[in-house]
């Protein structure tokens, strides 16, 4: 894979740039948030970023903020070294499709720049629809009767997951293990910050609640679409 990596700590970058390259992929590193802008948009195309959170000049969100705009879909994992959830939640509104908190260990990264790499190369085909909620994942297309919403790709599986079982509990455990790559080593509560980030597009604007919650066991979509 090509790999763009965003990172300012010089030691940190250049342990990615050499393990990321050991594992065979092709890296570029930008150390601050211009550079890393730059290279994003005339540097590519990347099979994903590698992004730092915290940058001098442009910081992560904003490149990631910047890059959606752009209509640039490249897989984004954010790196930060706080941690939290509004952090992560913060990063999912840029648009990034991964999280991952520092220090992290090297093969998890690298098992989950494999994941993404894959879901944005392979996705499901079947194009899903429950009342008028319709998402097409393969085209990475959601829409609400005739208004497109825009999802991440961790949002849009996460969703997927729901709307293939309409009316029907799933526990937040087989979202993580359908949608993560690495489920074992994450809280399954991760799952209730992409419900939020859902509601609040999906459902929020349209005055309509179609994910509800399972007290003790996970979420389930309304069979009609909320
Ligand atoms: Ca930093």
């Amino acid at each position: 894979m090509r790999i763009l990596v965003v990172e300012d700590e010089e030691n940190l970058a250049e342990s990615l740039r050499q393990g990321l390259s050991a594992d065979g992929h092709r890296v570029e590193v930008a150390h601050d948030g211009h550079r890393g802008l730059e290279l994003a948009r005339t540097g590519g195309p990347y099979d994903a970023v590698v992004l730092d959170l915290m940058l001098p000049g442009l910081d992560g969100h904003e490149i990631c903020t910047r890059m959606r705009a752009h209509g640039d879909p490249t897989p984004v994992l954010m790196l930060t070294a706080r941690d939290g959830e509004r952090d992560e939640a913060d990063g999912l509104d840029a648009g990034a499709d991964d999280y991952l908190t520092k220090p992290f260990s090297f093969v998890v990264l690298g098992a989950r720049l494999r994941a993404l790499a894959r879901r944005a190369a392979a996705p499901e085909p079947t194009v899903l629809r429950v009342g008028d909620l319709v998402l097409d994942p393969q085209d990475r297309r959601c829409r609400r009767g005739t208004r497109d919403i825009e999802l991440t790709t961790r949002e849009l599986g996460v969703l997927a997951c729901l709307m293939e079982r309409p009316g029907r509990a799933v526990a937040k455990q087989d979202i993580l293990d359908e949608v993560w790559d690495a489920p074992h080593a994450i809280d399954p509560n991760i799952v209730e910050v992409y419900v939020s980030s859902l509601r609040r597009k999906i459902d929020a604007p349209f005055g309509r609640r179609s994910i509800l919650t399972v007290h003790g066991t996970g979420y389930r979509m309304a069979p009609d679409g909320g």
